[in-house]
């Protein structure tokens, strides 16, 4: 008898399955699209069959009761259909024009969303996890988050800049908020503290090799295995703090934030690129963060003067060249803006297709 094999279960999910009937039907058939107003978007197939999307931003940090409330209102006008972006936005689709100032009367009253994030407007932010799941973070990515968008919602809810900007904060270098248009990342300023009395041997091979600069070797102290940092080689990343607790980088008294520019995931125009830093040292101050709010206000308003139409950050910085940016946002160009990786543009992988 042949043996059964498990279903194969990794790689990406059947997405179509989650797609509005409408949707499926005119897969790959659209005629056009029109924007009824930000947030909302019409869709016309080649059939002539239409599809009105209405997207609204979530807070990202959903409570299981927000979740039924989501799904109760999808029922109720969407055929039970929903999906989220790429930016925890909810995109709640109807077929029916009479459903559409219903479903977003039932949004923005019932849950208590804004509407936008479509066309020239400020994206949703992208978070890590932070200390909701992690085990690295520095600062509160979903906090400094809540906090910049509480600042931001008319640019999410009115499309009145250059083009979309996207926008992510992660909680240390590891970055897995990934490239943005603009990025706010935690920088460290040391190497980690090693405490030896409680260096684990369980994690000691992993902790040597996961050091991209080869700083971590290991040593004998006191007559037990551990691990020394060789400090002149260390970059201050935090990975070896991801394998081995032991090994604390995080400071509360010399750990800030950074915002970095120009990040680009989609192969529009010049491909996809790496964003790359525009001011350091920013005070990792909890519970509102005001002085990156400050800085990407700047960021912003530079942009939205600067940029021509559909122009993304980083292109507007291409084309005016990098010590207009710095003059025109007013953001002190320091030796930690030099990049001392010169090949790393071409070695690291900048295809679409993973994050970068
Ligand atoms: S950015 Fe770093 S600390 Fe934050 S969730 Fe990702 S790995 Fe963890
Ligand atoms: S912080 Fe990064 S560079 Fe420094 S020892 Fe740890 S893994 Fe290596």
């Amino acid at each position: 008898m042949a043996k059964k094999l498990a279903p194969r279960d990794q790689g990406v999910p059947d997405h179509t399955t989650q797609l509005h009937p409408v949707m499926l039907r005119n897969y790959g058939k659209w005629d056009y699209h029109e924007r009824l107003r930000p947030g909302v978007l019409h869709y016309v197939s080649e059939s002539g069959e239409s599809l009105y999307s209405v997207r609204a931003g979530s807070p990202r940090t959903l409570s299981p009761e927000r979740v039924e409330k989501i799904c109760e209102i999808a029922d109720r006008f969407c055929d039970g259909f929903l999906r989220f972006t790429t930016r925890s936005n909810v995109e709640f689709s109807v077929d029916d024009e009479a459903k559409l100032e219903p479903l977003i009367e039932a949004i923005t009253k019932e849950l208590g969303f804004p509407i936008g994030g479509t066309g020239p407007s400020v994206s949703n932010v992208a978070h890590t996890q932070g200390w909701l799941h992690c085990n690295l973070p520095g600062t509160d990515a979903a906090g400094a988050v809540k906090a910049l968008m509480d600042d931001l919602i008319e640019e999410f809810e009115n499309e009145r800049m250059p083009h979309r900007v996207k926008l992510a904060t992660s909680c240390c270098q590891i970055n897995c908020g990934r490239h943005a248009d603009i990025g706010i990342v935690v920088q460290h300023h040391h190497p980690p503290r090693i405490n030896h009395d409680k260096m684990m041997i369980c994690e000691l091979p992993k902790v040597v090799a996961i050091c991209p600069a080869a700083a971590v070797r290991p040593v004998v102290v006191n007559g037990n295995p551990s691990v020394e940092v060789v400090e002149e080689k260390c970059m201050y990343c935090g990975a070896c703090h991801g394998q081995c607790p032991s090994m604390e980088i995080r400071d509360a008294n010399t750990d800030t934030l950074s915002i970095w520019v120009g990040g680009k995931g989609a192969n529009t125009r010049g491909g996809p690129s790496l964003m790359k830093l525009a001011v350091w040292g920013l005070p990792n101050n909890p519970p509102r963060w005001p002085e990156v709010s400050a800085a990407v206000r700047t960021i912003l308003q530079a942009y939205k003067e600067g940029a021509k139409d559909w122009e993304r950050v980083g292109e507007w910085i291409e084309r005016i060249g990098w010590q207009r940016f710095f003059e025109k946002t007013g953001f002190p160009f320091t030796r930690y803006h030099i990049e001392d990786g010169p090949n790393a543009m071409w070695t690291y992988n900048r295809s679409s297709q993973v994050r970068i």
